[in-house]
């Protein structure tokens, strides 16, 4: 087990001045080794001894995906090429990917840091791990790989796809800790049951996800479906990759490793620096990169963070669940709604399963939105009264919860696409 107690646990006046020691290092070094940064500096007329607080962090630019892209693909490294050792990218669903490097010491401290997330969901050395995760440019996979071996558990790289092979390596290895997105992990449940094998009679008694945004009625019914215990991690290819913040066991929200990132909220509209426990967007400052260390990355990630002191003992900040990303908001005839908040209202209707598909497309000015959910395969019916007492009641539901209309659309079990990476939820048609 790695638990950095030293670290975890620190006591706050202490972990800010090492967070302090350590902004005011990366500042030095991004000033020095990457002229886009330098340039920002000097625009704003700002230098890096002007840092002498943490609150000084709002005096940085802060960075966005453009900015990274626009880079491509070295552009913002603060190593060369000779002290990196591993490149890695982020999908990048359009244009040019986003590039990332890692010195060794930043390898070290990636490996160290996802131990620690691994740790804390309660994997040990006597576990059997199957990663599902794809491996290749994706943080994920690599990851959670080292991360796993640092912890000493058994590693099997099974990566993605291929899911029916899935279930019998898990099956004849004896796989007790399961890594995945939350989506393949129920796509895999339903590949089990259709070669007759319960999710549950497998030895698989812990899961590690992430990757994607997943609500508490989502983890509950993976839980139930499988018969495990359900952790969520969380982390991003342009910060690192996972390793950045993971769930104890003993309470809810994942801790975040804050002696390697600092973390603020802002208001993602004004920019405005939020406070805690107010919902807003995640802005990262890794404090210990060398290769690529950006300022204030704007994750566009929704979240609350909580400073609580947890039962673990961990002493770090805790972010909530993610409710998604700012980008993926939508206004529906004026009114704010995330995906996840339609989740959530889909996931609490018992006769539809948790597959379904948010059809977006442009009225006037207006978001017009189609929900498209599939039944459960137990009350499929083609009785067209019933199917449209179902609608209606979602229809209510939604109206009533969220407060929006939307046309709903019961689909058949087994129609929409179902992924091993990412689900790909919403489709845009504006
Ligand atoms: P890509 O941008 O290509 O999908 P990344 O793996 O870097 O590649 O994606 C990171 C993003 O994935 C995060 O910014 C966040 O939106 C989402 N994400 C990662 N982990 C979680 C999690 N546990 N909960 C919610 N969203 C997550
Ligand atoms: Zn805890």
């Amino acid at each position: 087990m790695i638990w950095d107690k030293q670290h975890e646990c620190m006591d706050r006046k202490a972990l800010q001045e090492l967070q302090l020691a350590r902004l005011q290092q990366t500042v030095e070094r991004v000033y020095n080794k990457v002229p886009f940064y330098r340039e920002a500096f000097d625009k704003i007329g700002v230098k890096p001894q002007d840092i002498t607080s943490l609150q000084d962090v709002r005096k940085l630019p802060l960075t966005t995906k453009a900015a990274l892209r626009d880079n491509y693909p070295y552009g913002l490294f603060a190593a060369s090429l000779k002290e990196t050792v591993r490149i890695h990218a982020s999908s990048g669903t359009t244009g040019k990917p986003i590039v990332v490097g890692y010195t060794r010491n930043d390898m070290e401290t990636w490996t160290n840091l996802v131990a620690r997330v691994i740790s804390m969901a309660g994997v040990t050395d006597e576990d059997v791990t199957q990663i599902c995760f794809g491996y290749g440019f994706f943080t994920g996979g690599f990851g959670l790989h080292y991360g796993m071996e640092r912890v000493g558990a058994t590693v099997v790289p099974a990566s993605s796809g291929n899911t029916e092979k899935q279930i019998m390596l898990m099956k004849d290895f004896g796989t007790t800790a399961l890594v995945s997105t939350p989506s393949y992990a129920l796509y895999m449940a339903e590949v089990a049951k259709n070669m007759g094998i319960d999710p549950k009679s497998l030895p698989v008694r812990v899961g590690l996800f992430g990757g994607e945004p997943c609500t508490e009625n989502m983890s509950r019914e993976i839980q139930e479906q499988w018969g495990i215990k359900v952790t969520d991690n969380y982390g991003l290819t342009e910060v690192m990759g996972p390793g950045v913040a993971g769930e104890c066991c003993e309470e809810p929200g994942m801790h975040i490793n804050e002696d390697h990132f600092l973390v603020e909220i802002i208001d993602p509209v004004t920019e405005e620096p939020l406070e805690y426990g107010e919902e807003g967007e995640l802005v990262i400052t890794p404090l210990t990169k060398e290769a690529f260390p950006v300022l204030r990355y704007r994750t566009r990630d929704i979240t609350v963070l909580n400073p609580e002191p947890c039962r673990c003992g961990r002493t770090t900040v805790r972010m909530k669940k993610i409710k998604g990303r700012s980008d993926d908001m939508l206004i529906i005839k004026g009114v704010n709604v995330f995906p996840s908040q339609i989740e959530a209202v889909l996931m609490q209707v018992q006769e539809t399963a948790p597959h379904y598909q948010i059809v977006v497309s442009k009225k006037g000015f207006l978001d017009e939105l189609e929900i498209k959910v599939e039944l459960r395969p137990e009350w499929f019916t083609d009785n067209y009264k019933e199917l449209l007492a179902i609608e209606e009641k979602i229809h209510r539901y939604l109206r009533k919860i969220l407060g929006i209309g939307a046309k709903v659309t019961l689909v058949a079990p087994n129609s929409l696409e179902r992924t091993t990476g990412k689900a790909k939820r919403v489709v845009d048609l504006r």
